[in-house]
């Protein structure tokens, strides 16, 4: 059967699918917490490994390890001098993690390479799945290793010395599970499937999420200082209370996003008091504030009201404070060309699909200023992610591979 290109009607086989990313999640599973925990570089994240490169040889890819062991299987075209599109994401975890976060992207790619070698599909670009080292920063930072280290983002040197907590080197793992090659392969195009890790899709019951980039996102820590004192003696009056004033702070910041809306989300994720004692009032208070949001114009309102707040609620009450941007990164917008092919294909597999930002980092950011870039996302039940109860029906992750599937029948 054909499409009306002429190209094959195909669909991927959905369990072979959902098999594969079982026996993915297999790998470093703990019967206690119901999670699986494959940190980067770790025994559990070389077994993994080792299970993508076997499954990759078998469908005959060409496999290829860069020196911060990203992994590569291409797939040959029968235009050498095309650039691949490249399809992927990534295999390591956060400590008791669901299954398919970042497996699906890559599990996904290679249903499709699955899909077309049993139809013996030929194609003109050469298709490349990839699988990004430390996406998730959870043992090694700064999380998104490889795709910083693909992209050139930051250096091979700066990324390989990043130590984890028992002072072991990125370098020194990546030797001794044997992940550090030498090859590479330039991408023309990406394409990262992934669950959606939030609410949205879920709650509207959406099969498809065509992700038009990645929200803008701002960080600060700051202090309040006032002066600690008595608890009983001290009149309400007459306190300067340096826990109120960042209690306030987180009011305003939540009051603010909703005032901007469009997706707007400003969090106090870190408040520590001192002296942190119950008969005390706390004389400083220290904080971080986390700001994000899509729109240009927005992200700048966002960034400026935050650090007004920030004045006026210490002011407000007499307090001293300091405060510091600890990171900024401005949104990313992903190739209209790209999102409006992965809508067209959703359509045309009969597959509501929505726009969407996303609210959380991928490997397709830094990859999005690289080469044109697009995520295609499927729900996640109730938005979790990052904990044992993350879940993704058989059927989305069925829907969400076959758009996958069509988008890279599209450019190849
Ligand atoms: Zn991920």
């Amino acid at each position: 059967m054909n499409d009306d290109k002429g190209r094959p009607d195909l669909r991927i086989n959905g369990e072979r699918l959902v098999s594969s990313i079982k026996e993915m999640g297999s790998i470093g599973f703990d019967p206690e917490t119901g999670g699986r925990t494959r940190l980067a570089l770790s025994d559990a994240d070389k077994k993994g490994r080792d299970l993508l490169c076997r499954w990759m040889h078998e469908e005959g890819l060409d496999v290829k390890i860069d020196q911060i062991g990203n992994i590569f299987g291409v797939r040959e075209g029968t235009d050498p001098s095309e650039l691949p599109v490249m399809v992927g994401s990534h295999i390591d975890t956060v400590r008791d993690a669901g299954m398919f976060d970042g497996v699906y992207g890559v599990f996904g790619g290679l249903e499709v390479i699955r899909t077309l070698n049993e139809n013996k599909v030929r194609t003109r670009k050469p298709l490349a799945l990839a699988a990004f080292t430390n996406e998730e920063g959870a043992r090694f930072q700064p999380d998104m290793m490889g795709s910083l280290f693909y992209t050139g983002t930051v250096g091979l040197e700066e990324l390989l010395s990043s130590k984890d907590e028992n002072g072991l080197t990125a370098a020194d793992e990546l030797d001794r599970i044997g992940y550090r090659g030498s090859g590479t392969v330039r991408a023309g195009r990406y394409i990262e499937l992934h669950i959606e890790q939030g609410p949205r899709l879920y709650a509207e019951g959406l099969p498809i999420g065509v992700v038009r980039g990645i929200q803008g996102l701002a960080w600060w820590a700051g202090e309040y200082c006032g002066e600690s004192n008595h608890a009983g003696s001290t009149p309400m009056d007459m306190r300067k209370d340096a826990l109120l004033g960042v209690a306030e702070l987180a009011a305003e910041a939540e009051k603010l996003a909703l005032r901007l809306g469009n997706g707007s989300v400003a969090t106090m994720g870190k408040i520590s008091p001192k002296p942190d004692i119950i008969n005390i009032i706390p004389g400083k208070c220290s904080f971080t504030l986390d700001f994000r949001q899509f729109e240009k114009s927005l992200f700048e309102e966002g960034k400026g009201e935050i650090e007004r707040l920030i004045t006026a609620c210490a002011e407000k009450r007499g307090l001293k404070y300091n405060f510091r941007k600890v990171a900024e990164a401005p949104a990313v917008v992903f190739d209209s060309g790209m999102v409006e092919l992965a809508e067209r294909v959703s359509a045309r597999l009969g597959l509501a699909s929505k726009r969407m930002v996303s609210g959380a980092s991928h490997d397709a950011q830094f990859l999005s200023p690289f080469c044109p870039t697009v995520m295609i996302f499927v729900p996640s039940k109730d938005g979790r992610s990052h904990c044992p109860e993350e879940w993704t029906e058989a059927e989305d992750l069925e829907n969400g591979c076959n758009v996958l599937l069509h988008s890279v029948l599209e450019l190849v």
